[in-house]
C-alpha cells in the first residue's frame, strides 16, 4: 500500500513558495524531475531531485529530496521519507506544517479529489465517515489542484463525504474541470440526494461536461432497507428522483450497489426494479466491500463471505445485460465469482491499496484477477481463496 500521506523529515525553508494559491499555511506543488527546463518555466515547478543529478539547477520554486540540501545551496528544500519513493513527473503533492499529501499521481488511472468529508448519508459501511467540520478549504485546495493536474490527463474522480453539499462550488468546480481539463473523462461519487431538486439538477447539466457520470448508489428495491444502509429516512425517495432528474437531463448515471449482507440476497430483486424503472442508466456497478472506517465497527452486521452470494450475482448480473444495461463488477477476488460473470468482471481496486493474498501465490490467473483492498489482507477476507492452478 502507497503512503499517500505522512511527515516529511525536514523543510529546509524560511517561506515555501507554492504554485497553487496558498491558504491557511498549504501549498500546492507540481512536481518535475526534468532539471533542464528552460528558467522561464522553472518557477511554475518543484524540482524532484534525483541522484543522478551532479549539479541542482537553481529557479525551482521548490526542492524535494531524499537526502540533505547541498552546501551553499540556496532552494527551498524538503527531505522526504523513502516512504514517498514512488512520486514521479507530473505529480502534484500539498506541502502543510512538515505534512506531506500526494494528491495526483501523473502514472495512475485512479486519482480522485476527496472534495469534502462532510456528509447528510451515514452508511453502514462508509470507508471514509463523515465528519461535521468546515472542510471547505478541500474545495479551495480542488480548485488549484486542478490547475496544476497535467492537460493529458485521461481520468480523474471526484468523491467525498457528499460533493454535492457545496452546492453551487461544487458545480463551479465541475465547471473548472471541463475548463481546464476539456479532454479527461470525469467520474463523481454522489448519493444523488441533491439532484432531486430540479434546479440543482438543471445547474449540473448546464455544466455541459463532455464526459462527466454521477456514480450514484442505491442498496436496495425496498425504500426502507436502503434508508438503513445509509442511515437516512427519505433517502430512497431523493436518490431516485435524483437520477430521474439526471437522466430526463441526458447526464449519464452510474448505479452503484455495495455487496454485504444487508444488500446480497436482495440483490436479484434490486436488479429487476432498475430493469424495470432505471432502464435509461447507463452502468451498473456491483462492488464487494472495502474494511475500512464503519465497515470495521459494523462488521457483524455486514460481513458475509462473498461466496455465499455468488448465485444472486450471477443471476442479478444475467437480468442486467437481459435488458441491455451495463454491468461491471468490481473489487472481488475472481476465484469468488461464478465464471458465468467473467464478462461483466473488472479489476477495478485503485493501484496504491490493492494486494493480494499469500495464497495467491501459485494462482495462474493472478494477472486476470483484482485482488484485495490492503484494509482486507489486513482485518481479514474470504476463507475460500482457491488458487487457479491448472
Ligand atoms: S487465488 Fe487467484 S483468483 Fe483467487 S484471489 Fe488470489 S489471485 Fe485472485
Amino acid at each position: 500500500m502507497l503512503t499517500l500521506s505522512g511527515r516529511v523529515i525536514r523543510i529546509e525553508s524560511e517561506a515555501p513558495k507554492p504554485l497553487g494559491l496558498k491558504r491557511d499555511g498549504r501549498g500546492l506543488y507540481s512536481l518535475t524531475t526534468n532539471a533542464d527546463l528552460p528558467p522561464g518555466l522553472r518557477s511554475q515547478k518543484a524540482l524532484l531531485v534525483q541522484d543522478r543529478f551532479t549539479d541542482i539547477p537553481t529557479g525551482y520554486s521548490h526542492y524535494f529530496a531524499f537526502g540533505p540540501k547541498p552546501e551553499g545551496f540556496s532552494g527551498d528544500w524538503t527531505v522526504m521519507g523513502a516512504e514517498f519513493g514512488y512520486l514521479a513527473e507530473g505529480d502534484v503533492v500539498a506541502l502543510s506544517e512538515g505534512h506531506l499529501r500526494s494528491l495526483f499521481r501523473a502514472n495512475s488511472e485512479h486519482n480522485s479529489i476527496l472534495l469534502t468529508e462532510q456528509c447528510n448519508n451515514y452508511c453502514l459501511m462508509c470507508s471514509q465517515p463523515p465528519k461535521r467540520i468546515d472542510d471547505k478549504w478541500l474545495l479551495d485546495e480542488a480548485m488549484d489542484l486542478v490547475r496544476l493536474i497535467p492537460r493529458d490527463t485521461r481520468t480523474l474522480g471526484i468523491t467525498g463525504g457528499e460533493p454535492t453539499l457545496f452546492g453551487e462550488d461544487f458545480i463551479a468546480l465541475v465547471r473548472h474541470v471541463k475548463n481546464w481539463l476539456p479532454t479527461t473523462s470525469l467520474h463523481i461519487l454522489s448519493n444523488g440526494r441533491y439532484f432531486s431538486n430540479p434546479a440543482f439538477a438543471d445547474a449540473y447539466a448546464a455544466v455541459n461536461h463532455p464526459d462527466v457520470m454521477l456514480g450514484i448508489p442505491i442498496y436496495s428495491e425496498d425504500p426502507a432497507l436502503h434508508d438503513y444502509v445509509v442511515q437516512a429516512d427519505g433517502a430512497f425517495d431523493e436518490t431516485v428522483r435524483g437520477v430521474l432528474n439526471l437522466k430526463r437531463l441526458g447526464q449519464k448515471v452510474e448505479i452503484r450497489v455495495v455487496l454485504h449482507k444487508q444488500t446480497a440476497a436482495g440483490l436479484p430483486k434490486l436488479a429487476e426494479y432498475i430493469a424495470r424503472n432505471l432502464l435509461f442508466v447507463d452502468q451498473v456497478a456491483l462492488m464487494g466491500l472495502e474494511m475500512m472506517g464503519f465497515t470495521r465497527a459494523n462488521l457483524d452486521a455486514l460481513w458475509i463471505d462473498p461466496i455465499e452470494y455468488k448465485r444472486e450475482l450471477s443471476q442479478a448480473a444475467r437480468i442486467l445485460s437481459a435488458h441491455r444495461i451495463p454491468v461491471s463488477i468490481y473489487n472481488l477476488p475472481l476465484c469468488l465469482v461464478d465464471p458465468d460473470v467473467y464478462p461483466f468482471y473488472v479489476k477495478s481496486i485503485s493501484d496504491w491499496k490493492n494486494e493480494y493474498a499469500p495464497e495467491c501465490e501459485p494462482c495462474k490467473k493472478k494477472s486476470e484477477c483484482g485482488g484485495f483492498f490492503s484494509s482486507a489482507i489486513k482485518y481479514g477476507y474470504s476463507k475460500s481463496i482457491r488458487p487457479f492452478c491448472d
